[in-house]
């Protein structure tokens, strides 16, 4: 018995909603508020017929924190879930400890604007100190551990399928298979095709930015930077195939390397097709990745807001999309004195998904562990004040709810081990 409010309604909100509506003895009542009414009613008519959830929408701009906490005090929900973008994430975290309610995101915080000099600041000193360049980082969100925690409330971040299923894989590893975690690979795949020559699966905006980023990657206790792209290697992916993959940095690395003991090496692999990253190195190359207004015909406007207007909305690409998601980790290490090596992984069927909740797998296999993640939190199988990550919770219970509602895993003993 619960009520929950999410924010935002885009791609992976509107999976998250509807998977919270087909628990309804748990997700009771539900307000979907974002900066667009129009589309939380259009889901809310959707869904209302298919669950006994209460429904109800309310427009909120979620970059103004007091609409934010006049929206707490009025719907009174016991958990809040941030599933707009990663610039919400401060404001949104800072209404709910005004209003003392637990809080959960999928992303960790960056900033709409990265030539604010304020924040640049801060982003140039991070980058010197830690070696790694991406605009987003943990700092912002873990600098509000103390008032969490004071407050007796929980913020739970990042909790999709990479980052957060992928963590979920690393505490259990710890938990049941291994003494001792020597290396963890992460490798996203999505074998999915949309027919498109160029669209991003999830926001576009938020896509090109952590693409083009440096790579980086964990090893003996500190981080490596390597520039956009330059480590690629094969790999077969069950159900899939064989894959070019490239490795990024990735948020939940930085929290691994806090969280798993021991660990020398932590690397992520995202794949990619060959029309993909052309049409990606193009648009960067002429400028439309930028995040700096250019004045054009007496408008200013931003380059990659642009090009977001100009591209496919990822929620359309579901009728569209054919194939599979091959989401995992391979960990070596030490298991009863032994060298032991293991890969967890989940098979996501875009087509399925769409014939479910009516979207792309991307938006699935975030929006299926958001509402898993929420489903802890309500039940009280997590129960850890402050602000965490999901590894810091008992996976336990968090895999068994994924088996069931839609993201079950997979696994391999003797998995091929990426060079
Ligand atoms: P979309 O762009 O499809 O949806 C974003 C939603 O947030 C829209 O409904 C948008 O409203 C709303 N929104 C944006 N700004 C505001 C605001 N100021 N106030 C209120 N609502 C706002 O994004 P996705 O669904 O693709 O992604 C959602 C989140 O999931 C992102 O943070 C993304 O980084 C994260 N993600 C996480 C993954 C993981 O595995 N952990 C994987 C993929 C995504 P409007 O309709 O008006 O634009």
């Amino acid at each position: 018995m619960s009520r929950v409010l999410v924010i935002g309604c885009g791609g992976v909100a509107s999976v998250a909603i509807s998977k919270c509506c087909q628990v309804s003895e748990v997700f009771t009542e539900l307000c979907i508020a974002s900066r667009t009414k129009e589309k939380c009613d259009a889901l809310a008519e959707k869904l209302r017929e298919k669950t006994s959830t209460k429904i109800t929408t309310a427009q909120v701009d979620a970059d103004q924190v007091q609409q934010v906490i006049d929206l707490i005090n009025d719907y009174k929900p016991d958990l809040v879930m941030n599933i707009a973008l990663p610039y919400q994430d401060l404001t949104i975290m800072d209404a709910c400890l005004a209003c003392g309610v637990n809080y959960m995101d999928t992303a960790n915080y960056e900033p709409e604007d990265t030539d604010d000099p304020e924040w640049r600041a801060i982003y140039e000193k991070r980058c010197e100190e830690k070696g790694f360049s991406a605009y987003f980082d943990y700092s912002w969100q873990w600098a509000y551990r103390e008032k969490f925690e004071k407050a007796g409330l929980t913020a739970l971040l990042g909790c999709g399928f990479d980052p957060g299923v992928t963590q979920a894989y690393c505490a259990y590893a710890a938990k049941h298979e291994f003494d001792e975690i020597k290396t963890i690979d992460i490798l996203d795949c999505n074998g999915g095709d949309h027919g498109y020559p160029f669209a991003t699966n999830f926001n576009p905006e938020v896509n090109l930015r952590e693409v083009s980023a440096p790579g980086s990657y964990w090893e003996d206790g500190h981080w490596v930077e390597i520039p956009a792209m330059s480590i690629k290697r094969e790999y077969d992916f069950d159900q899939v195939g064989e894959k070019d993959m490239y490795l990024l940095h990735h948020e939940e690395i930085e929290s691994l390397a806090e969280n798993i003991p021991g660990v020398k090496r932590i690397r992520f692999f995202m794949t990619f097709g060959q029309s993909y990253l052309t049409h990606m190195k193009c648009l960067e190359n002429v400028g439309m990745l930028s995040t700096t207004p250019v004045l054009f015909e007496g408008h200013e406007i931003v380059p990659i807001k642009f090009l977001k207007a100009l591209l496919p909305d990822p929620a359309s690409l579901g009728p569209r999309t054919k194939g599979k998601t091959n989401i995992g980790c391979i960990f070596t290490g030490k298991k009863d004195g032994k060298d032991k090596t293991w890969y967890i992984y989940n098979v996501c069927d875009h087509e399925e998904c769409f014939r479910e909740v009516g979207s792309q797998a991307i938006s699935y296999t975030t929006g299926v562990p958001a509402m898993c993640g929420a489903l802890m939190l309500l039940t009280g199988k997590w129960d850890k004040k402050g602000v965490h990550t999901v590894e810091e919770f008992d996976p336990d219970p968090f895999l068994d709810a994924l088996d069931r509602y839609g993201l079950p895993r997979s696994i391999c003993e003797t998995p091929a081990l990426v060079e």
